[in-house]
């Protein structure tokens, strides 16, 4: 944490520019770490282990960046464009020292300075714990936009909580995954500042009162409730060599002094105390479930906490720069929710504006529509979010009224439109009724929302006529599709220095703050001499992925196999059985000693299940066990490796996709909504093998069909299959499938273990699998064949993986956010000051 000094914030700002300059103030940065050590950390030269080192180097660097967030926070308080507000329950941003490193451009400067205490840079990167505060692509892609969103100098923030326990830590024991908590603060975080002077209080429970005001009019107070406080911590977001630094606020839940010392007073001290504990549950621990709801309380209040602080916290700015005049609110402000998990902000602000500000109805909502916007991220039913009526009036009951309300008047709305048509009230209605009505989450953010967006072409489309059909029906024009990106800053120039550096040489710099200029890479893919340079790097980063995997897992890697792999959270719509019945049949050939011609392959398959998701655990067991039972084998030694790789989390992802050769994106055609892994793996040169899902469809189109690996079903396949699928018929019609079949159900991967796959085999066997496994092993095992003996020519191979490279620009999430800005936010660039 930074010193806190007695200054305010606005004092701080006022003399902003006296410090304009950074040169100024600071040494060299080498002398800064010197500095550091001595000073800050109080240590001698000679005692400088790698954690210290890192303190030094990262407090000298940040350093660096605190007058360029100063500056841009103070450029951000006097702009009169409009803002916007990155909403989400999960920022999953790995590290920040490798990122302020390279986008302050201080590689060359920190390399000199560590070299005196005989460290690396990479070394001492290693010390920082992953700011692990998201489950998965969700939590990965508000990571990527806040990078974007500075890069493009837009005045963008992100608000989020700061949770004390990010995503699990996972352990294999005896193949099964073991959760541990993940305890990142423990040794402190440099790359945040506390400022309580922004603190805000939040309401829970109690109740509402109909009152009325001098005139007459009625309006509700929520009184009696408990209140707890929201303490923002501020992480700077740096831009791309650009002097930009955006914020991304965190909240912390803790107790009100208030509500203490009642207890206090009362006598009861262990109370109190236990009340405090009580209030800072709500930031303790990020919910692991991914595209899955679980209705818990706990959830319900994060989602409120953080929502309510945010709104508050604009609210705030609004009144300090406008006065209580909000005529202009909407036009100047826009809040992005990242799923419905930030749902709670449309009848928060109309709870702010009504009850705290005097606002009347219609005009709240005029506000509150022009200025919410809602992406949509998953179409799976289990994912959509519904909180029960019981609970929400327990909790938020003023909120409850405003949503009854909201739903009055929308119902009304439609009755007109389309009078008579009850059964298209019942279904659009933002309750769901029954003997337990629950709250729909999303319809209210569609109703709440003047833009609506899906993640990827087909997913988009989905949307529009599936899901929201009715809705799609009655407000076109607020659909539209933003597909996914993710920043070529964290996972091209600084996973991948190798092939960074050879980019440099071939199409020079732009790419990395512009990435059309990717294309240039193009004519490359026909020059034999870049080819074999390309595929050199290639070899540099399978070395350090297989020294990677050796250290984590005991397992060696061959260096002139293929390297297949499959990294993201385990679901059973993401097939990473599909996967394992693959390398099982691969296992079989090599067993029945039909190797002619086989091309070696390490396959890797990484990835946290949600701790309650009983099959997705199972299936880590198979991965495991398959592992065991192939590695083991001597008839499988230069052809075959299966690993489970442990903990996969961002700075693993580092490691892996440099070293991919194969990106499997197999998930059932129609339930990916967009996928971002598979985008990060095709700008370092990996050639996909997928279906016709999400992004992957788009990836295809970019690459050209040639250069992509395809099978399987499509969405429309999908549900036309399901009408009458016998996957019974399909196993006892192919040879090669009741051989994978029989060692599965066997017992050849759990001799000792009789029975505990059942679960799995029963499931892929049944008419009823949603996932469509056994209709699409055929075409799968066909496509890796294609893949194999693609690769036993490695100059065509190359040239395809050059293509995929270099046809990746669309995928950077600088498209993806200058769409949102044009065509959501109406955002501009902050101007320079
Ligand atoms: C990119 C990323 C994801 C998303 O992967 P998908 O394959 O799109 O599901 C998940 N987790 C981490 C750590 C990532 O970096």
């Amino acid at each position: 944490m930074l010193d806190q000094t007695s200054h305010t914030e606005t004092s701080r700002d006022t003399d902003a520019s006296s410090f304009d300059s950074t040169a100024e103030l600071l040494a060299p940065l080498p002398d800064e770490i010197r500095r550091h050590l001595y000073y800050t950390l109080g240590i001698h030269e000679n005692e400088s282990d790698p954690s210290y080192c890192y303190s030094a180097l990262a407090t000298a660097v940040r350093d660096r960046v605190v007058p360029y967030w100063r500056e841009t926070r103070h450029r951000f308080r006097e702009s009169t464009e409009r803002r916007v507000h990155y909403l989400s329950l999960e920022f999953l941003l790995g590290r920040s020292l490798n990122n302020a490193v390279q986008n302050l451009d201080l590689d060359a400067e920190a390399r000199q300075g560590l070299h005196q205490y005989g460290v690396t840079l990479e070394e001492i990167a290693e010390e920082e714990h992953d700011a692990g505060l998201g489950n998965g692509g969700l939590g990965r892609l508000a990571a990527c936009f806040l990078d974007s969103c500075a890069n493009l100098k837009l005045p963008v923030a992100g608000y989020g909580i700061r949770y004390e326990f990010g995503m699990f830590h996972q352990f294999i024991e005896d193949g099964r995954q073991v959760e541990a908590p993940d305890h990142w603060l423990r040794d402190g975080n440099l790359w945040e500042i506390e400022r309580p002077e922004h603190t805000k209080t939040i309401k829970f429970f109690g109740h509402t009162e109909r009152c009325f005001d001098e005139k007459g009019t009625p309006f509700s107070r929520w009184v009696g409730t408990h209140d707890l406080l929201a303490v923002p911590y501020d992480m700077p977001i740096p831009g791309y060599k650009n002097e930009t630094v955006n914020t991304l606020r965190l909240w912390k839940s803790e107790a009100t002094e208030t509500f203490d010392l009642e207890e206090f007073n009362s006598g009861n001290y262990p109370d109190a105390v236990v009340q405090k504990n009580n209030a800072e549950q709500i930031s303790m621990v990020l919910y692991p479930n991914d595209a899955s709801e679980n209705g818990k309380e706990l959830r319900l209040k994060q989602q409120y906490f953080l929502v309510s602080a945010s709104m508050q916290d604009v609210l705030e700015k609004w009144v300090d720069q406008y006065g209580e005049d909000f005529t202009d609110f909407g036009r100047l402000n826009c809040f992005q929710l990242n799923d419905t998990h930030p749902a709670c902000a449309v009848p928060e602000l109309m709870r702010l504006l009504m009850d705290e500000h005097k606002v009347d109805w219609d005009s709240a909502w005029q506000i509150t529509t022009r200025c919410m916007a809602y992406t949509n991220h998953t179409l799976l039913p289990e994912a959509l979010e519904r909180w029960s009526v019981a609970l929400f009036s327990r909790l938020l009951p003023r909120l409850l009224e405003i949503i009854y309300e909201i739903n009055e008047r929308f119902l009304t709305q439609v009755a007109k439109k389309h009078p008579g048509d009850t059964e298209l009230r019942r279904r659009v209605s933002l309750i769901e009724e029954g003997d337990q009505p629950h709250i729909r989450m999303a319809y209210l953010s569609i109703v709440g929302s003047f833009s609506v967006n899906g993640v990827a072409a087909l997913h988009t489309e989905l949307l529009k006529n599936g899901l929201f059909s009715d809705f799609y029906r009655i407000w076109p024009e607020k659909f539209n599709n933003k597909t996914n990106g993710v920043t070529q800053r964290r996972w091209l120039s600084h996973c991948n220095p190798g092939l960074r550096n050879l980019l440099y040489d071939a199409i020079g710099t732009e790419w990395e703050s512009d990435m059309q200029h990717m294309k240039k890479l193009v004519p490359f893919a026909d020059d034999a001499g870049f080819r074999h340079k390309w595929q050199d790097v290639k070899l540099q980063n399978k070395r350090r992925l297989a020294e990677y995997v050796k250290s984590h897992t005991g397992v060696e890697f061959m260096e002139s196999a293929m390297f297949d792999v499959q990294v993201k959270r385990i679901h059973e719509y993401k097939r990473q059985l599909l996967n394992v019945l693959h390398v099982i049949h691969l296992y079989d050939r090599i067993s029945r000693g039909d190797t002619k011609d086989m091309v070696p392959r390490c396959v890797l398959i990484g990835g946290k299940a949600a701790p309650g998701y009983h099959v997705a655990k199972l299936i880590v067991k198979l991965i495991n066990n398959v592992a065991s039972v192939v590695n083991a084998d001597p008839k499988t030694k230069d052809l075959l490796r299966l690993v489970f790789f442990p903990n996969y989390r961002v700075s693993s992802m580092e490691i892996i996709c440099p070293g991919t050769e194969l990106s499997e994106q197999i998930s059932t055609a129609g339930k990916e909504a967009s996928g971002t892994g598979n985008m990060k793996f095709m700008m370092n040169g990996a050639v996909t093998i997928g279906t016709l899902d999400g992004a992957n469809i788009e990836i295809r189109e970019q690459a050209a069909d040639e250069n992509f690996f395809l099978f399987g079903l499509d969405a429309k396949g999908v549900v036309e299959a399901k009408k009458h699928y016998d996957p019974n018929a399909i196993i006892a019609g192919d040879a090669d499938i009741q051989r994978i079949m029989e060692l599965l159900e066997g017992g050849a991967f759990n001799q000792q273990e009789p029975g505990i796959f059942d679960l799995l085999t029963k499931g892929i066997r049944s008419g009823y699998d949603q996932w469509l496994t056994i209709a699409d092993l055929r075409g799968y095992i066909n496509a890796q064949a294609e893949a194999s003996k693609t690769y036993s020519d490695q100059d065509k191979w190359n040239r395809m993986s050059i293509l995929n490279s270099a046809n990746s620009g669309w995928f950077s999430s600088d498209r993806t956010i200058q769409q949102y800005a044009d065509e959501i936010w109406g955002a501009k660039p902050l101007q320079d000051s």
